[in-house]
C-alpha cells in the first residue's frame, strides 16, 4: 500500500494498492516503442547497480549505504520505490495472491502465451516445477496445450504441477528425455520450456524438442556460463531457440490482465501458496525455497 507519494508522481495516490514489478518501462525508448517493455533500457543500470532512478539508495546501515535489489527491496515494512515500479492493483484483490504477480506468475505465463506463444493442441515440456516453471505449466494450460509434460528431479512436485495443469510428470535426470519422447510419439513436443536455468538442464531440453519445434529458455544461468548446443543438429532438424526475460510481458499492460483474470476464476493464484511466513521468519523462507519445498512462500507483514 502507498503511504507517501514524492513531489512528481501524479498516478498514485496514499492507501492505493500497487504490485511491484523489477522492470519498469519508461514507454518511450526503442525498446519500449516497439512493444517490448520489458527490455527497456531506461532504468536497467540503475536497477542494477541496487540505487533508485536518480542514481542514489534510500537506505542506509551504521552511516554506509544499503543497496535495493532490483530497485525495490520489499522485504521491510516500508519501501522506497520508483514510481514506474509501481502496478496499480484493485482494493477488492487479496494481497497475498496479488504479491505472486510480479515475478514467478508474469514470467512463467508469459513465458508461453507471449514467447513461445502456444497454440491450442500443441505438446509443450517444462523443465522446473518450481515458481517460474508451475506459471509456465498453468499459462500453457490457459493456452490449450495437451499433453504439458512436467519435469524435476523432486517427485514431491508432481501433486502440484498436476494442480497447475500439467496432464503427465516426468522425473528430472538422463532418463528424462527418453520418457518425454515417449509421451509425444517418439519426436520430442513442439514446445520445451527450460525454467531452472542450470546449463546441464539448457543443454538436456533441446533433446525434449521435436525437430521444427521451439526451445524456450527462461531460467537464468550463471552470468558468464556457457550452454554449448549443437549448432549442426540445429540447423538440421530447424530447432528454433528463444530466450523470454520476464516472460516477455508488459507489466503495465499484463499485471492487471492477470489479476483479471485470478478473480474470474480462471487463473490460479491460491493454489500455488503453500506456506506463509512472518517477516521474522525470512531466512527460513529462503532456506525453505532453496531446499526445493513444493509451492510457494509468501511474507505475509
Ligand atoms: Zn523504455
Amino acid at each position: 500500500m502507498i503511504v507517501e507519494t514524492g513531489p512528481n508522481v501524479r498516478d498514485l495516490r496514499p492507501g492505493q494498492h500497487v504490485m511491484l514489478s523489477w522492470a519498469p518501462d519508461c514507454g518511450e525508448c526503442f525498446y519500449c516503442l516497439r512493444g517490448q517493455p520489458n527490455l527497456c533500457t531506461t532504468y536497467t543500470d540503475p536497477l542494477w547497480e541496487g540505487v533508485m532512478l536518480d542514481g542514489t539508495p534510500r537506505l542506509s546501515w551504521d552511516g554506509a549505504p544499503v543497496y535495493h535489489y532490483c530497485g525495490l527491496a520489499a522485504f521491510s515494512e516500508y519501501a522506497v520505490v520508483p514510481a514506474p515500479a509501481c502496478i496499480p492493483l484493485p482494493d477488492d484483490m487479496p494481497l497475498a495472491p496479488a504479491a505472486l504477480v510480479g515475478c514467478a506468475v508474469a514470467t512463467g505465463i508469459g513465458a508461453t502465451f507471449y514467447t513461445a506463444q502456444v497454440r491450442p493442441g500443441q505438446s509443450v515440456v517444462i523443465y522446473g516445477a518450481g515458481g517460474v516453471g508451475l506459471n509456465a505449466i498453468q499459462g500453457a494450460a490457459l493456452c490449450g496445450a495437451y499433453p504439458i509434460i512436467a519435469v524435476d528431479l523432486g517427485g514431491e512436485k508432481d501433486a502440484i504441477a498436476r494442480t497447475m495443469g500439467a496432464t503427465h510428470f516426468v522425473q528430472g535426470g538422463a532418463g528424462a528425455v527418453e520418457a518425454i519422447r515417449a509421451l509425444t510419439g517418439g519426436r520430442g513436443a513442439d514446445h520445451v520450456i527450460e525454467t531452472v536455468g542450470a546449463v546441464a538442464v539448457q543443454e538436456q531440453a533441446l533433446g525434449a524438442v521435436r525437430p521444427g519445434g521451439v526451445l524456450t529458455l527462461v531460467g537464468l544461468s550463471s552470468m558468464g556460463s556457457g550452454t554449448n548446443l549443437p549448432g549442426a543438429l540445429i540447423v538440421r532438424k530447424e530447432f528454433t531457440i528463444k530466450g523470454s526475460y520476464y516472460g516477455s510481458v508488459s507489466p503495465r499492460r499484463d499485471f492487471p490482465r492477470f489479476v483479471e483474470l485470478y478473480q474470474a476464476g480462471r487463473l490460479k493464484l491460491d493454489e500455488l501458496i503453500a506456506r506463509t511466513y512472518p517477516l521474522d521468519a525470512i531466512n527460513t523462507a529462503f532456506a525453505d525455497m532453496l531446499s526445493g519445498a513444493p509451492g510457494r512462500g509468501v511474507v505475509v507483514f
